[in-house]
């Protein structure tokens, strides 16, 4: 693992590059994550605009050091030893948001919450589902996250990536995306998403609106939204729910420190206000020693790790 001050020795420059505003050292993840546990990040930067991610990139690429795209940290276990590299957040500078016809174009760093609401007060249709997950759009195409009745891959028209390994940027349609469930082309080539475009249908404004609305107390209602957690911990297995999986191994309420498996939906992982890192990861894997000795099927994270 490299040492800090490898990673410091390149803020400086990043400072030369994105200007001293936008380069934090020794920041702590636990502020970026929706766990609200992690480590502090060696070096976090805040580019303004593509041209700022893409030379953040390349000074990463040629110092050698590790670097990792953040969007709203939704999706995230970062360890309580934090990270050494240097993290890349998208939501503070590439949250432009532009409807253009029946296309909605997104920063890559812009919320799902912010596109969906946009989408609906224009009278566009499509981003319905979208409303309640706490993700950015670039962690959102990244994952293909859905909910209910969509997924990202129903929607989207086209996505501008950067490859950090050659620095090129290139516009990629839905259909070259290899999008299924939880995954995607731009998570196995390690693509950085740039921006999004969407395209929606027009819909009555109203009728937009009652959907989210009746999505939104759905959620409410199911999942421990008063806690934090990362969604859903683990992958839906192929012929299972995770959650039933989950109560009917008698693991609800499990706790190790303080996180333990949500009371009110199984499938969550929750931080009761004090976990560490470590606390969730031993719930994670009692859980699946568990589920897989009473079941024999082995639950696979959803929620990702680093560090
Ligand atoms: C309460 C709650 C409810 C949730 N409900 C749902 C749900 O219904 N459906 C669902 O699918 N998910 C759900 N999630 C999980 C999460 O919100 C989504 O997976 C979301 O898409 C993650 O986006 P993010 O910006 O937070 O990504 P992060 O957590 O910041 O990052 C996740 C991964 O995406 C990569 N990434 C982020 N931005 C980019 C980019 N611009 N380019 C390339 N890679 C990038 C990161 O490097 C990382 O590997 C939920 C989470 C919570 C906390």
């Amino acid at each position: 693992m490299a040492s800090p001050e490898v990673a410091y020795k390149l803020a400086e420059r990043l400072e030369e590059l994105l200007g001293v505003d936008a380069v934090r050292r020794d920041e702590p993840m636990a502020e970026h994550t929706t766990f609200r546990v992690g480590g502090p990040a060696d070096v976090f930067v805040m580019p303004c605009d593509a041209d700022s991610v893409a030379a953040a990139l390349e000074a990463c690429v040629d110092a050698g050091v590790p670097h990792f795209v953040l969007g709203c940290g939704s999706d995230l276990l970062v360890a309580d030893e934090g990270y050494r590299g240097v993290i890349i957040s998208l939501t503070e500078g590439l949250d432009e948001l532009r409807v253009e016809g029946e296309t909605l174009v997104c920063g890559a760093g812009a919320t799902l919450k912010d596109a969906s609401e946009l989408a609906a007060e224009c009278g566009l249709s499509g981003l319905e589902f979208a409303c309640g997950i706490p993700g950015s759009i670039g962690g959102a195409c990244f994952m293909n996250a859905g909910a209910y009745d969509g997924c990202i891959a129903d929607v989207l028209d086209s996505v501008e990536v950067l490859d950090p390994s050659t620095g090129e940027r290139s516009t990629l349609g839905v259909d070259e995306l290899d999008l299924g469930y939880r995954h995607s082309r731009i998570a196995d080539e390690g693509l950085v998403v740039l921006s999004a475009s969407f395209a929606l249908a027009p819909g009555d404004a109203a009728e937009i609106r009652a959907k989210m609305d009746d999505l939104t107390a759905q959620r409410e209602a199911k999942q421990p939204l008063e806690l934090a957690s990362a969604g859903s911990t683990f992958k839906r297995p192929e012929g299972y729910f995770a959650g039933k999986l989950i109560t009917d191994a008698g693991l609800k309420g499990y706790q190790v420190g303080g996180a333990a498996v949500s009371e009110k939906h199984a499938g969550f992982v929750v931080n009761l206000g004090d976990a560490t890192a470590a606390d969730v990861h031993a719930v994670i894997e009692h859980v699946q020693d568990e589920v897989e000795r009473q079941f024999g099927v082995r639950l696979q994270p959803e929620v990702r790790f680093l560090g």
